[in-house]
């Protein structure tokens, strides 16, 4: 991996940086890799706000059934790309014109989260149909949780004591047809954890429709698989998360499952990549301050983690005066923001790092450049590269690889 890194780092201009770099080839196989653990009976469809460049959805629509969205804009995008490929329409707050644009776009499931938006969707139906998902905040007790979306009182889905009223509105009206429920509840779980938390939702949906006389022919679990930023080499064991889920489907022979991951999918194929501009100590911490920073990967700023990073050392220097240097010392990675919250990582341990040498974060193809403030302080803007299957791909990191 690092030899292929730094083949593609090299490859870019000093003028391109900061850079961000996506593997595509990577992102095929990984992307690949999940499709091939799951069980025929999951349907895998893709969180398009972690990241909804154009070519990485593009190679994800080989490898996903869909794509999970969560606004009129990334409607518009996505039927731009794919004008075939399956949408989901979710998120809370949808306007009436979302929901129309949606039916347009002929959405293969809206993912209804309250009673008043799905009174809204019967006043712009017309004489069309809507397939539809209730999202259920499910009562569950989820145990260490990095970000918890449901459980507790929620603005995500619908309380459960809501649900029956829906469905009355949904049994009189012809036009909606319900397909089961969805449940998206809680980020950065391992695969044991959300097969637990799958069990709990299983349990709880089963119950609720044994009572109700209904039979469920689909659930979807939402997304959420873990992706640690600590230990890049940890990632989401798939294969025990695709047999746990066979054996929930075992006991539910009519049952499609769904699942929508963001992040565990795209998070490992992208690099943000710039330069050391400035060394500097300060009462004996060293700092270097690069070009860039959390206007351009917020990540790390959002999640309080140390983005991972590789140093790309650049052996010219033509300056008169002593290259400025850190050397065998925890030093703390910032931007050039004029804020103390611009830190890509907090006193983290180099070899050797000096001003001109290149740095590449790894795990920054999720959650990234789409959520970063790009314009505080109006510097310029990343340039953006894609590694196409002709070059060699970096992913190491890409594949599961669980040690
Ligand atoms: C954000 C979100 C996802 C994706 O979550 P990840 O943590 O990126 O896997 C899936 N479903 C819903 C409803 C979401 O809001």
């Amino acid at each position: 991996m690092r030899a292929a890194l730094l083949h593609h780092v090299h490859q870019l201009a000093d003028d391109d940086l900061p850079a961000y770099l996506y593997d595509l080839p990577g992102l095929r196989r990984h992307a690949g890799a999940i499709r091939a653990a799951l069980p025929q009976r999951v349907e895998l469809l893709y969180a398009t706000k972690a990241n909804s460049d154009p070519r990485l959805l593009q190679a994800l629509a080989e490898h996903v059934n869909g794509f999970e969205v969560a606004s009129g804009g990334e409607i518009r995008h996505i039927r731009g790309l794919l004008p075939d490929a399956p949408i989901a329409f979710g998120g809370p707050g949808k306007t009436p014109a979302e929901l129309v644009q949606a039916l347009d776009a002929g959405a293969e499931r809206l993912h209804i989260e309250s009673e008043h938006e799905l009174r809204t969707l019967t006043t712009v139906l017309g004489d069309r149909t809507a397939d539809v998902l209730l999202r259920v905040n499910v009562p569950v007790a989820i145990r260490s949780v990095a970000l918890a979306m449901g459980g507790g009182p929620s603005p995500f889905g619908l309380d459960p004591s809501q649900l029956d009223r829906c469905l009355h509105i949904i049994a009189a009206d012809g036009r909606i047809r319900l397909h089961g429920l969805h449940a998206h509840l809680a980020n950065g779980l391992d695969a044991r954890a959300h097969l637990a938390l799958v069990d709990q939702v299983m349990g709880w949906a089963d119950r609720w429709a044994h009572h109700r006389g209904i039979t469920l022919s689909e659930v979807d679990i939402g997304g959420g698989m873990g992706v640690d930023y600590a230990h890049p080499r940890d990632v989401f064991d798939w294969p025990t998360f695709g047999i746990g889920l066979r054996r929930t489907l075992e006991r539910h022979p009519d049952l499609t499952l769904r699942i929508e991951p963001g992040r565990s999918v795209t998070a490992y194929c992208g690099w943000y990549v710039t330069e050391v501009l400035d060394i500097k100590f300060s009462r004996g911490e060293a700092f270097a301050v690069l070009r860039g920073g959390t206007h351009h990967l917020r990540t790390p700023a959002a999640k309080q983690h140390n983005q991972p990073f590789e140093v790309i050392p650049d052996d010219s220097w033509h300056q008169p005066w002593t290259r400025p240097e850190a050397r065998d010392e925890p030093v703390t990675l910032v931007g050039q923001l004029c804020t103390p919250k611009d830190v890509l990582a907090r006193r983290a341990r180099v070899d050797r790092l000096r001003v001109g040498d290149r740095i590449a974060f790894a795990m920054a193809g999720a959650y990234a450049w789409n959520i970063s403030h790009h314009d505080f302080l109006m510097h310029p803007h990343p340039t953006f590269h894609h590694v196409d299957d002709a070059d060699t791909p970096i992913a190491g990191a890409c594949a599961f690889q669980t040690a």
